[in-house]
């Protein structure tokens, strides 16, 4: 099914992924072309391009959010500038699989850990905490806990954990229409398709907070699961090892406060306190 009727801001948010999808999945925009001190070397690195906040592709071809502080912090531990960043989109559902082919080094994505996903792919982290929320419209007052949502239609991402907790255990009667991004959805929540945008509060404080939709939407403020971001490298790689080291020292330099600080102080979300490498809170 297509959602039609795409509204002036909600297409601001999809134009910027599609306007990335139409140069293809090799994405070098923010390359300066310089042979760094690498000699030339380059890391690929997926990424989220249409999450404010966390991973946004801005219509000047930059890459920003916390995820690409992140990622950005991780490569240079690595030995790679940000010049030498190739920054490549990874959907929810594509993530396991550009990693086994080889796409991408490692992936940074609001990529929560889980067992189902660590028999394909390995993970450094936690570096980030979020919870599975709702995205509502600000007039919205029938959902009052997570189980009013069996009778409402939710949106939501495919191959994301958010879609499966929502069949598999938080509101299975739910009508649930999946997408390929989270764009669509808000499309389907602003005219009305939807009742509600479910995914993970860090993603959707985003959304919340864009100039466009200010007033339109809310967060619910259900904390229906635990969303523990990890870094998703191949199976086996030793790469695991470097990122959590540079993960640890994001957070005792105080880099990890700082792109929490930028990120995620315009959409006043109320992040966790940084997460212990290797503590996945169930
Ligand atoms: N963190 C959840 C996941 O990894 C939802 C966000 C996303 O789709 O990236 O599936």
């Amino acid at each position: 099914m297509k959602l039609r009727k795409v509204s002036a801001a909600a297409a601001a948010v999809l134009a910027l992924s599609l306007a990335a999808t139409a140069c293809g999945s090799d994405d070098d925009s923010n390359d300066k072309g310089g042979s760094g001190s690498g000699g030339g070397k380059k890391i690929a690195i997926g990424i989220k391009i249409d999450q404010p906040g966390l991973g946004q592709k801005l219509p000047s071809g930059k890459y920003a959010g916390f995820d690409v502080d992140v990622a950005t912090y991780v490569a240079k531990a690595l030995g790679y500038e940000p010049g030498q960043i190739q920054w490549k989109e990874a959907k929810s559902a594509d993530r396991e699989t550009m990693l086994a082919r080889g796409d991408v080094q490692f992936i940074a994505a609001s990529y929560s850990i889980t067992d189902e996903r660590e028999q394909k792919v390995d993970f450094a982290g936690p570096y980030l905490l979020a919870h599975q929320d709702i995205l509502v419209r600000a007039d919205e007052s029938g959902i009052k806990d997570p189980k009013d949502l069996n009778s409402k239609k939710l949106c939501s991402v495919t191959g994301s954990t958010s879609a499966q907790n929502i069949h598999d255990k938080l509101a299975p009667k739910a009508q649930l229409l999946e997408y390929g991004g989270y764009s669509e959805c808000l499309t389907g929540l602003e005219n009305k398709a939807v009742d509600a945008l479910t995914t993970d509060d860090s993603i959707l404080a985003g959304y919340a907070a864009q100039k466009d939709f200010q007033g339109k939407f809310k967060l619910a403020g259900f904390k229906m699961t635990n969303e523990n971001y990890g870094i998703g490298v191949k199976k086996g790689s030793d790469l695991k090892a470097k990122i959590n080291d540079a993960l640890k020292k994001m957070v005792d330099d105080g880099s990890w406060d700082k792109a929490v600080k930028d990120n995620f102080g315009p959409a006043n979300y109320k992040n966790e306190k940084a997460p212990k490498i290797g503590d996945v809170v169930k």
